[in-house]
């Protein structure tokens, strides 16, 4: 399989055609941005420990059964996946209140949701990525009630494996932020699960091991990325 021209790039990664119009190379880049843009940087490696942890995690949900856009690595920031046309919906999994579910709403920082919060969201930095209900998503064409109703089932069931998988690995983690495509007639996970896209915390101490310390400066987001490589997959990182 050869790595062709770039298909478009984000904010954090850059996605590549191939010889194969079934496959993609999605390469995690070290940059990284907060706020829609209006902060940005680049970390050492943090590209490398977002493309492992999510390499670990696609495994660990394919072996549940949940249907992933993961193939195979193709470096170690890169993977190459599935040609999925993305759906244009942000799932953000909520178990425990933290930011801007505590701007917006009187939760409490650190408050336990239970049962946990799904939100979605219309992906469009440009908008602010505002929450849709299902009238608005059909309306414009995003997805269907029956898909939506789909997303949240599995999103739930992604939750429920993420606890279980990151519980014994001292890892809380209080949201995340899932994107979802079609593969043919069926639904399937895209994007990445890593750093960038969930909120971890340590069980004990309750401190931040994600982009958090980016967006608040709370301090060297290098060794916490590696912190939670090295629980997730402490086979390849020491
Ligand atoms: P919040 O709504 O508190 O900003 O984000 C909730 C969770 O979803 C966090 O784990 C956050 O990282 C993730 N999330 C929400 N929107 C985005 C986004 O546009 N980009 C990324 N990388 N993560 C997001």
């Amino acid at each position: 399989m050869k790595k062709m021209e770039i298909l478009n790039s984000g904010k954090a990664k850059t996605v590549y055609k191939t010889d194969d119009p079934d496959l993609l190379v999605m390469e995690f880049r070290n940059s990284l941005t907060a706020f829609d843009g209006a902060k940005k940087s680049s970390v050492p490696k943090k590209g490398y420990y977002n493309a492992i942890i999510s390499k670990r995690i696609f495994g660990l949900l394919e072996e549940n059964n949940i249907k992933t856009h993961y193939k195979y690595m193709f470096s170690d920031n890169e993977m190459v996946v599935d040609a999925i046309e993305i759906i244009l919906v942000e799932v953000i999994v909520r178990n425990i209140a933290a930011g801007s579910i505590v701007k917006k709403y009187p939760f409490k920082q650190g408050q336990p949701l239970e049962p946990p919060v799904v939100v979605m969201d219309y992906k469009d930095d440009e908008r602010h990525d505002p929450m849709l209900n299902e009238d608005i998503a059909a309306a414009l064409g995003l997805a269907t009630k029956e898909e939506l109703a789909q997303i949240r089932k599995t999103a739930l069931i992604i939750n429920d494996i993420l606890i279980s998988f990151l519980e014994p690995r001292g890892l809380l983690i209080p949201d995340f932020k899932l994107e979802f495509g079609r593969r043919g007639n069926e639904i399937v996970l895209g994007d990445e699960i890593s750093c960038d896209t969930c909120r971890f915390w340590d069980k004990q101490t309750k401190n931040s091991l994600d982009k958090d310390i980016f967006r608040f400066d709370k301090g060297d987001l290098a060794s916490a990325y590696h912190e939670v490589a090295r629980r997730i997959v402490p086979e390849v990182i020491k």
